[in-house]
């Protein structure tokens, strides 16, 4: 099915971690809503995922990073290189780049370690670092933005993406238990939402199945998707540990897995 100008469609490009894998690519979701394409976070393998996705980079005009942990954030130096120094081509449209608090610090870092090669233009490139209070409701065309801190790393942003006809889709990056996230996601069409391990194996600063759906089930969201899954997940039952709390429709990311308004 093709995007068209109502709604959000949303792809997961990779549904995995830091672990390499060959079936789960690390974290990254593209967003498309009237014409506009977002991509949020940029862990290593998006560009590739993109393209199986049949999408250029040059079409992404806003990239968002729920934070700066290396399997969210470890390939925009080579996005962004790629746009400015891909063979033949480059990019000739505006790019806005959306991040928590230290993220000027963060590009400085990369700018210091790459040097030219990865900083566009002033006219093609925009930064947005979100302070943690007072950015919310913000429009951007096809969209309006909304943030919340998660409890994970001190930069961390959850994201809710409103179309121009009124469909919601959160994206929570990584955290742990949060009211923040519960109030975020609140009557959201679709929480795409962390679940990094299983319910056994909860580790601080990230979520498990059935904490992840008791956050869904609070927030009354239409659909919830879980992703960002250690392989640990994929020896477990994701799907009955997420069931304990959630009985909405419920989505286990895999790479490419395409969710579109109507389904
Ligand atoms: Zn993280
Ligand atoms: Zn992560």
């Amino acid at each position: 099915m093709t995007s068209d100008n109502t709604g959000i469609t949303v792809t997961i490009l990779g549904s995995g971690t830091c672990v390499p894998s060959l079936r789960r690519s690390a974290c990254a979701v593209l967003m498309e809503t009237g014409g506009t394409k977002l991509l949020l976070d940029c862990g290593p393998g998006t560009m590739r995922r993109l393209l199986e996705a049949g999408v250029a980079i040059f079409d992404i005009s806003f990239v968002f990073l729920s934070h700066f942990h290396p399997d969210h954030s470890g390939e925009l130096a080579s996005f962004l290189f790629s746009n400015k120094c891909a063979d033949g081509n480059r990019r000739d449209t505006p790019l806005t780049i959306i991040a928590g608090r230290g993220f000027s610090h963060f590009y400085e870092g990369l700018k210091g370690a790459y040097g030219h090669w990865i900083a566009l233009s002033p006219e093609l490139l925009n930064i947005i670092e979100l302070d943690k209070l007072g950015n919310d409701g913000q429009s951007f065309g096809d969209f309006t933005l909304e943030s919340a801190p998660m409890v994970h790393n001190p930069e961390s942003l959850a994201y809710r993406i409103t179309s121009s006809d009124g469909m919601s889709v959160v994206y929570s990056g990584d955290t742990d238990v949060s009211e923040n996230l519960v109030t975020l996601a609140r009557e959201a069409d679709i929480l795409i939402c962390e679940s990094a391990l299983p319910d056994a194996l909860k580790v601080s600063g990230h979520l498990t199945p059935s904490l992840a759906g008791e956050i869904a089930s609070r927030a009354g969201v239409g659909k919830l998707v879980l992703t960002h899954f250690y392989p640990e997940c994929d020896a477990a039952d994701i799907e009955a540990e997420c069931r304990k709390t959630y009985a909405g429709p419920l989505f286990l990311a895999e790479d490419l897995m395409r969710i579109v308004n109507s389904e």
